[in-house]
C-alpha cells in the first residue's frame, strides 16, 4: 500500500533569519497518533517541492484506523458521501465523572438533536427527524436581554470548570470595578464609528495596543509569518470564527491571520479570562470582538452567538480553545457547516469532543487537533509550568521556597515542570505517581516517591498535576499540617476535592484575590489557592513565548486547512505532521541566536532521513 502525498496548499516564501534552510514545512503524514483515537494524518502545510520527496510513513506504520491522506475515510458507518452533522449527545463526552467530560450544559438532549446529511458537494439537508428541537447549552432559545447583576453571578458560580478556569490575571490597569454595567447595556463605537463589537470599555484600547506591542516582541514565529506574508496572503477569503482567551497573545495571533488576509470575528472560551484593555485594542482596530472579563453563563453564549449569527458574514474556519464555539455551531446553526473548511482545535477539551464526533462518525468537517502536536505538548505543559508555578505560588503566598517540603502529584509534564523548578529553588520536593514508568523517572531524577498519605502531615505544599479526579481528598485536607498551602496546576478543579471543604464546620476567609484560607473549628487553618482551580493560570501570567509557540502552531493549521485542496482532508481529526512541529521550532530558535546543526549528505544517508527533516519518526518522545 502506498501513500498519497498531497501537494503543498501553500508555500510560503522567503523567510528571513537563519533558521531559513532548517525552515522547511513538513510534507508527508503522520503515523503516530494518541493511543486510543483513529487519529488520520496531516500532510505539510508549507511545503517546499524539493522535501515533497521526504520520508513518507507507509500505513503499515499506522495504527488500524488511524488513516492516510488521501486514503482515510473517516465518517465510518455512514452511507458512502453522507455524514451527518452530529446530535446534541454526540457533543457530551462518554463518562460523565471524567474532568475533561462534563460541560456546562450537563443536559442529554438526545433525541431532541438535530440531525442533518452532508452530501458530497457540501450540501447539508436536515434529515426528517430533526430539525426544530434542538436543544444547546442552557437549554435556551433567548438570551436574557438584561440579566441583573445579582443573576449574571449566580450564573457565572453555576458554569462548568471548563469555562472557569481563570487563564491569566495579568494586571488589568485600566479596569474599571465601578462599572457595573454590562457592556451589553452600553452604546460603544471605535473612532472609526464601527459598533460591531462588544467589549468593557472602548476607551482602554490605547493601553490594551501597549500590551500588544510588548507580547509582539516574545512572538517572533508570528512576526516572521506576517514578514514572509507581505504580498501573499494564504488566508485572504478567510472568514475565521475564534473562540479563545482573549489575552495580548492571542490579539498578537488575530492580528497575524489578519495580516495573512483573513477575516476574524473572536469570543472569549472563557468568562474571566479576557483582558479588557486588550479587547478594547482589538475592537478599536477594527476587529469585531465580544468578550469581558466577568461574563455571565448568559453573556458568554451571547458573545459567541453575536460572533457567527451576523448579516452578510459566514464563518469558513473556526479557531477553537475548549470546543465552546463548535458546539455552538452545531447545534445552532448545524447548515453553517456547509461553507467551513475546517476546524483547528487546541485544548485536551475540545480534541477530546471532536475524536468522539469523528468516532461516531458524525464530524462533518476535517478538524486539525493542535493540541497533542509535540510543540504545545512539551512548551505549554512542561516549560510552562516549570516558569509560572513559582510565580503563582509567590504572588499569592509571597513565600519563601528554600528548604520548604512540597509534594507534587502526577510526574508528567506539567509535574516535571513543577518539581523541576522547585528543586532549583531549594524546596524538598516529594512526587505522587500511579505509572511506573514517570515515577521511575521521578526517582532517577531525584525525587522521592512517595504515597500521598506518607506526606501529608508534614509538607508545606501539595501540588496536584494528574489530570485526575479526587487526587487530594478531605481526609488528605484535614490531616495537613497548620497553612499547608494547597494548590492544582491540572486542567480542571477537580483534582482537590474542595467541595468537602463547603462544610458548616469549616470557616472560609478569603484573604487575598484567589487566596482562602479554610479554618478547622480547633484553628488550623490550610491556605487554598484560586479554590483549586489552575493556579498558573488563575494567578500569574504564563510566558509569551510559550503562547507564541502554540500560536504559531495553530496559524499554520488554519493556512493548511483552509488552503487544502477538495479531497485532501476528510471528516476526520487530524494531527499535525512532524515537520510542522519542526518548522514551528525552527521560527523561534533564531530569538535565541541558536545555530542549527546541518546533516552532511554522508549523515543524512547513514540515519536514513532526509536532510531537511522530519528528524524523527513519530513515535519517537522527547
Ligand atoms: P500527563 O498525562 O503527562 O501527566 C499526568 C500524570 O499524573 C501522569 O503521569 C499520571 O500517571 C499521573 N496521575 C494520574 N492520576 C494520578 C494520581 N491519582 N496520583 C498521582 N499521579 C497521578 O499530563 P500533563 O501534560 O502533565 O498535564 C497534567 C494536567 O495539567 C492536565 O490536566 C493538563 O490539561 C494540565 N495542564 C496544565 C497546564 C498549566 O499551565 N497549568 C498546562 C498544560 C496542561
Amino acid at each position: 500500500m502506498s501513500v498519497q502525498v498531497a501537494a503543498p496548499a501553500v508555500e510560503l516564501k522567503e523567510l528571513s533569519g537563519p533558521m531559513d534552510k532548517a525552515a522547511g514545512p513538513p510534507c508527508e503524514p503522520v503515523a503516530a497518533h494518541p493511543p486510543g483515537h483513529g487519529v488520520a494524518a496531516a500532510p505539510c502545510p508549507l511545503a517546499a517541492p524539493e522535501r515533497e520527496a521526504a520520508l513518507a510513513p507507509s500505513c503499515s506504520e499506522r495504527p488500524p484506523g488511524s488513516g492516510c491522506p488521501g486514503l482515510s475515510s473517516s465518517a465510518a458507518g455512514l452511507p458512502p458521501g453522507a455524514a451527518k452533522v452530529p446530535q446534541a449527545s454526540a457533543m457530551k463526552r462518554s463518562d460523565p465523572h471524567h474532568p475533561q467530560h462534563r460541560h456546562r450544559d450537563g443536559n442529554d438532549s438526545s433525541g431532541a438533536a438535530a440531525e442533518a446529511l452532508v452530501s458530497p458537494d457540501g450540501t447539508v439537508s436536515e434529515a426528517p427527524r430533526t430539525v426544530k428541537k434542538i436543544q444547546f447549552a442552557d437549554q435556551k432559545q433567548e438570551f436574557n436581554k438584561r440579566p441583573t447583576k445579582i443573576g449574571r453571578r449566580s450564573l457565572s458560580r453555576s458554569i462548568s470548570q471548563s469555562s472557569t478556569d481563570s487563564y491569566s490575571s495579568a494586571a488589568s490597569y485600566t479596569d474599571s470595578s465601578d462599572d457595573e454595567t454590562s457592556p451589553r447595556d452600553k452604546q460603544q463605537k471605535n473612532s472609526k464609528g464601527s459598533s460591531d463589537f462588544c467589549v468593557k470599555n472602548i476607551k482602554q484600547a490605547e493601553f490594551g495596543r501597549r500590551e500588544i506591542e510588548i507580547a509582539e516582541q516574545e512572538m517572533p514565529a508570528l512576526m516572521a509569518l506576517r514578514k514572509r506574508a507581505q504580498g501573499e496572503k494564504p488566508l485572504s477569503g478567510a472568514k475565521i470564527v475564534g473562540c479563545t482567551h482573549i489575552t495580548a497573545q492571542t490579539a498578537v495571533l488575530m492580528e497575524t491571520l489578519g495580516a495573512l488576509g483573513a477575516q476574524c470575528r473572536w469570543a472569549a472560551c472563557n468568562i474571566y479570562s479576557t483582558l479588557n484593555e486588550v479587547a478594547a485594542a482589538l475592537a478599536e482596530s477594527g476587529f469585531p470582538v465580544f468578550a469581558w472579563k466577568g461574563e455571565s453563563e448568559d453573556d458568554f453564549w451571547w458573545c459567541i452567538d453575536r460572533c457567527v449569527n451576523v448579516e452578510g458574514w459566514q464563518p469558513n474556519m473556526i479557531l477553537d480553545d475548549g470546543g465552546d464555539l463548535t458546539h455552538w455551531i452545531y447545534k445552532k446553526y448545524p447548515n453553517m457547516f456547509k461553507k467551513i473548511k475546517g476546524i483547528v482545535e487546541e485544548s485536551v477539551t475540545g480534541v477530546h469532543r471532536l475524536y468522539q464526533l469523528s468516532k461516531a462518525g458524525k464530524l462533518c468537517v476535517p478538524a486539525m487537533n493542535v493540541n497533542d502536536s509535540v510543540t504545545k505538548q512539551k512548551f505549554d505543559n512542561l516549560y510552562c509550568c516549570r516558569e509560572s508555578i513559582l510565580d503563582g505560588l509567590k504572588r499569592t503566598t509571597d513565600m519563601m521556597f528554600g528548604g520548604k517540603q512540597v509534594v507534587v502529584c502526577g510526574y508528567g509534564e506539567v509535574g516535571k515542570g513543577c518539581c523541576a523548578a522547585l528543586k532549583a529553588m531549594g524546596s524538598i520536593v516529594y512526587v505522587t505517581e500511579i505509572d511506573p514508568i514517570c515515577a521511575l523517572q521521578a526517582c532517577m531524577d531525584g525525587f522521592r516517591l512517595v504515597k500521598l498519605n506518607e506526606v501529608i502531615r508534614q509538607v508545606d505544599i501539595v501540588i496536584t498535576c494528574t489530570g485526575n479526579k479526587n487526587v487530594v481528598t478531605r481526609e488528605h485536607l484535614d490531616r495537613m499540617k497548620n497553612s499547608c498551602i494547597v494548590c492544582n496546576m491540572g486542567h480542571s478543579n477537580t483534582e482537590i476535592d474542595v467541595a468537602s471543604l463547603r462544610t458548616p464546620e469549616l470557616t472560609w476567609e478569603r484573604v487575598r484575590s484567589q487566596v482562602d484560607h479554610v479554618i478547622w473549628p480547633d484553628g488550623k487553618r490550610i491556605v487554598l489557592l484560586a479554590e483549586g482551580r489552575l493556579l498558573n493560570l488563575s494567578c500569574s501570567t504564563v510566558p509569551t513565548f510559550v503562547l507564541s509557540i502554540t500560536a504559531t502552531t495553530q496559524a499554520l493549521a488554519l493556512i493548511e486547512l483552509y488552503n487544502a485542496p477538495e479531497g485532501r482532508y476528510k471528516q476526520d481529526v487530524y494531527l499535525l505532521p512532524k515537520k510542522m512541529d519542526e518548522y514551528v521550532a525552527s521560527l523561534h530558535l533564531p530569538t535565541f541566536d541558536a545555530h542549527l546543526t546541518e546533516l552532511t549528505d554522508e549523515q543524512a544517508k547513514y540515519l536514513g532521513l532526509n536532510k531537511n527533516g522530519p528528524f524523527k519518526p513519530n513515535y519517537y518522545r522527547y
